[in-house]
């Protein structure tokens, strides 16, 4: 009998992994490590290679907002995934690969700023418009959010996704352009909001 006595090391193979491929579209790999689906759907799993869950973690930001589908359309655009091309999260650090990082890699443990977590709190309930909650969870932002805030926000995403930043990467292409169009429904919110604001008080 296989002697247990060692600590499980978070970049070991998780046991309950199924017998199959990474299913990161053309990877050969054995899947080894899950990783959610979606923000709704916490306990539906993706199953990936160490390299590919590490990737996919490293998007989940960008993944914020996005249906299972969405997702699973974006692995299919994103297929080269070999040339990280924005933001890696704590995992890009020089901490090579820090064992905590991966045991709780998208943070849905610790809670820290995360947008759900805090809206499934008992009592919470999302006060946000609902036309904006998908923008607001694409840009990262939290509600209310003044118009300096969505600008200065978009300035930084925009630049780190713009595909000549990326090698012309079509993902990051992809990527801007959902980018844009929170973007423009928030920009577009909150002038309203202003303008009717002025007529009230003017
Ligand atoms: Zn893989």
């Amino acid at each position: 009998m296989m002697r247990r006595n060692q600590r499980h090391r978070a970049f070991d193979p998780d046991p309950a992994a199924p017998d199959r491929t990474c299913d990161m579209p053309g990877c050969p790999e054995r899947a080894g490590y899950r990783a959610p689906r979606s923000r709704d759907t916490l306990n539906d799993y993706f199953w990936f290679c160490l390299e590919h869950v590490r990737g996919y973690n490293a998007r989940w930001d960008f993944y914020k907002g996005m249906t299972p589908g969405q997702i699973e359309a974006h692995l299919r655009a994103d297929v080269s995934w070999n040339r990280p091309s924005w933001r890696l999260g704590s995992l890009g650090s020089h901490h090579a690969l820090d064992e905590e990082q991966v045991l709780d890699p998208l943070g849905l443990l610790r809670g820290t700023g995360d947008a759900r977590i805090k809206r499934k709190r008992p009592g919470a309930a999302d006060s946000r418009p609902e036309a904006l909650r998908q923008p607001l969870d694409t840009l990262g932002l939290g509600w209310p959010v003044s118009l300096a805030e969505v600008k200065s926000r978009y300035k930084d995403l925009a630049r780190r996704h713009h595909p000549d930043a990326n090698g012309g990467d079509r993902a990051a292409e992809e990527r801007l352009k959902t980018i844009n169009v929170a973007y423009t429904a928030l920009r577009a919110h909150l002038d309203a909001a202003r303008h009717n604001d002025l007529a009230e008080t003017g």
